[in-house]
């Protein structure tokens, strides 16, 4: 990992027009809670792939005219990260596999997405690489939070 000291709300600043405009298309309601400042260091590019994967997700996985909330807050020593949903939700029994690679909930859900099943087993790895942990939170056609949590910085960083 490179780490670097980012400013986390600016860096998400950067990267959520491009999630905005996938969202109008399906008239998703995107919302992003942030403080004024955060700084953190992380590996800025790997944190940027975590917050896009987890986004495109939830508006992928959302029928149109549904919510997607980006919440971003400092707990202690720690950055916390929600992407809440009002999507289609993961059913329990799969919930304990979508972070492995290639694996995806169903064939029908997935055909219009045209993905892989790659995003959440990467992001995983860049997680664990940063010694934080992610988890979900789900229920079947009500919606789906993911909550990742990462160090502020690397143990004996300066
Ligand atoms: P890729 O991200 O590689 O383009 P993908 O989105 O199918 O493809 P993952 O991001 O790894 O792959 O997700 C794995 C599976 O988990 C998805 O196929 C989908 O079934 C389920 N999933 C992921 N995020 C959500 C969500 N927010 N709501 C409902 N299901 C989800
Ligand atoms: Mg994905």
């Amino acid at each position: 990992l490179e780490y670097t000291e980012v400013n986390v709300p600016s860096l998400v600043h950067d990267l959520l027009p491009v999630v905005k405009q996938q969202a109008d298309k399906k008239q998703i309601e995107l919302t992003a809670d942030l403080p004024d400042q955060l700084a953190a260091v992380v590996d800025e590019e790997r944190l940027k792939q975590v917050l896009i994967n987890l986004l495109n997700n939830a508006v992928n996985y959302t029928q149109e005219q549904g919510k997607v909330a980006l919440t971003i807050l400092r707990n202690v020593d720690k950055l916390k990260i929600t992407v809440a949903d009002t999507g289609i939700g993961v059913p329990e029994k799969a919930q304990s596999r979508i972070f492995e690679r290639f694996y995806r909930v169903d064939r029908a859900r997935s055909r219009n997405t045209g993905g892989t099943g790659l995003g959440l087993a990467i992001v995983k790895h860049i997680i664990e690489a940063h010694k934080g942990s992610i988890y979900l939170d789900s229920k079947l056609n009500e919606g789906t939070v993911f909550t990742v949590e990462l160090p502020l910085k690397p143990e004996h960083f300066q």
